[in-house]
């Protein structure tokens, strides 16, 4: 569909998705009518910017099909099994989301896109690439939920060489026609899947990312389910499977050899069997996880055809985002790390997996999810935990039926000084040498508004100890 002029479009939600696709389908001649189920204050003062424009709107009312729409646009969050949607497939309507429109509207000679789902380390691979990509001297950015957005990466007036896109499993689902030059499902374990329906629908989406890629489709070794959805993907011809591992390298992969980051999938013809990338220590930090994502990033990388160099001063260049696993400060001996970004319990085993001696600070919105695999695995690791938030008594349990001798100081107060009294709590539980680690497996929202809040709390928690 490329001639816009009068076309029926619905835009399914406001915010942040919802309301530049409106004002471009609008730009482009389209006649746009956004459906929206809630009718707040902030939808209300979205709608009437968009109106202003002459964009219909219709608040409180995201179920009715709008008469005569011939595409919907939908934000990736809305669930497959809305009404909506099943309106749209009785009256044989397409519906694209945000990421859909965007590889519709872009320009002929447009960048190609180097693209990164999974579970965890999204946000962390998609920058330390477009870290890389930039140290080879290519115009780049990190988009999609991170950085500049995908419509203004494709529509706006900065060239690019190649995008770094980061992609979720709703984006995916979205996106039936988006071909990668080269993608990376990082790892797959179970989240979301109120919205999926079930894990198999999940890793189904996430595969969507490897349809029709033209060079590599990086898969982790380590993580089978990653490498049956390259297997089941239909991808061009002479596109390759890449594996990356933290072990050593087979052929086809990259991988860590004695502290040395190395790929024996796009040697250079004079390395005949390895080539080194970078050191383990150019990696920051230097924890398992985050190797794995470097090694991810240097794979679509060298897919793209950046030369080794490249991937060391790329690497060395990156610094993480905040609450990924940020050393905070040294008090006493003892290192406060926030990884508050750990919303999740397979996000929280990785950084768990990273320290040797941990006073664990966790808690919060569990999200279904149930901690006994995780406080199992990490039961030897614990000097101590101390529990916050709402869903606190899940932990609880779990660590009395895996780890009974670990002492827990259990936080019954979800007020905004409960962080500092973790803080205090966990400084008196930790010996030098040990780690405090706030990674708390779940969301936030129990007692602040989103995880950068309860990170900075921790932060200045601490900046409080060390006064
Ligand atoms: P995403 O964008 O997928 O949410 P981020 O890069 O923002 O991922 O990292 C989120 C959290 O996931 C981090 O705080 C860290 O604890 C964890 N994490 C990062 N990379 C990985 C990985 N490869 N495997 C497991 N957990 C990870």
């Amino acid at each position: 569909m490329t001639d816009w002029q009068g076309k029926h479009v619905t835009v399914a939600g406001l915010g942040v998705s919802g309301v530049p696709a409106a004002k471009v389908l609008h730009g482009l001649g389209a006649k746009v009518t956004v459906v929206n189920d809630g009718d707040d204050a902030r939808a209300r003062e979205q709608a009437a910017e968009l109106q202003a424009l002459g964009v219909t709107v219709r608040l409180g009312d995201g179920a009715t099909l709008p008469e005569g729409t011939e595409l919907i646009v939908t934000a990736p969050g809305w669930k497959p099994d809305k009404p909506l949607f099943a309106a749209a497939d009785e009256a044989g309507v397409p519906v694209w989301g945000d990421v859909e429109l965007a590889w519709r509207l872009r320009k002929p000679d447009a960048a190609p896109w180097l693209a990164v789902t999974g579970t965890n380390g999204k946000t962390t691979t998609v920058q330390m690439l477009a870290s890389i990509l930039k140290a080879a001297g290519l115009r780049t950015a990190a988009v999609g939920n991170i950085g500049v957005s995908l419509l203004d990466a494709v529509l706006g007036e900065e060239q690019y060489d190649v995008l770094a896109v980061e992609l979720s499993s709703y984006q995916l689902h979205w996106a039936p026609s988006l071909r990668a030059h080269s993608a990376a499902v990082l790892n797959l374990a179970p989240d979301h899947l109120d919205w999926h329906g079930s894990m198999e629908a999940y890793a189904a989406d996430k595969g969507r990312i490897y349809e029709g890629n033209r060079v590599a489709c990086v898969y982790n070794v380590a993580d089978k389910a990653t490498e049956d959805l390259v297997r089941e993907a239909d991808v061009e011809e002479g596109c390759r499977a890449i594996g990356f591992t933290l072990g050593t390298p087979g052929p086809s992969q990259l991988g860590v050899v004695e502290g040395i980051l190395v790929d024996r999938a796009f040697v250079e013809n004079r390395h005949k069997n390895a080539q080194e990338l970078a050191e383990v220590t150019d990696v920051n930090p230097p924890a398992p996880h985050n190797i794995a994502n470097a090694l991810a990033a240097a794979a679509l990388a060298r897919a793209f055809g950046v030369p080794a160099s490249a991937v060391r001063d790329g690497l060395r260049a990156f610094t993480p985002d905040a609450h990924r696993i940020a050393h905070v400060a040294d008090v006493d001996g003892v290192a406060y790390v926030d990884d508050s970004k750990a919303t999740n319990t397979h996000a929280t085993e990785a950084s768990l997996a990273a320290y040797e001696s941990i006073v664990w600070i966790a808690g919060g919105l569990a999200k279904g999810a149930t901690f006994d695999e995780l406080v199992a695995g990490a039961a030897k690791r614990l000097r101590g935990a101390v529990l916050i938030g709402r869903d606190r008594a899940l932990i609880r349990e779990a660590l009395a039926r895996h780890a009974p001798e670990v002492p827990v100081v259990d936080l019954d107060r979800t007020d905004t000084g409960a962080m500092l009294q973790a803080v205090q709590e966990a400084r008196r539980l930790a010996r030098p040498g040990d780690t405090v680690l706030l990674a708390p497996a779940c969301a936030s929202m129990d007692m602040f508004a989103n995880y950068n809040k309860r990170g900075d709390a921790f932060a200045q928690a601490v900046r409080e100890l060390g006064a």
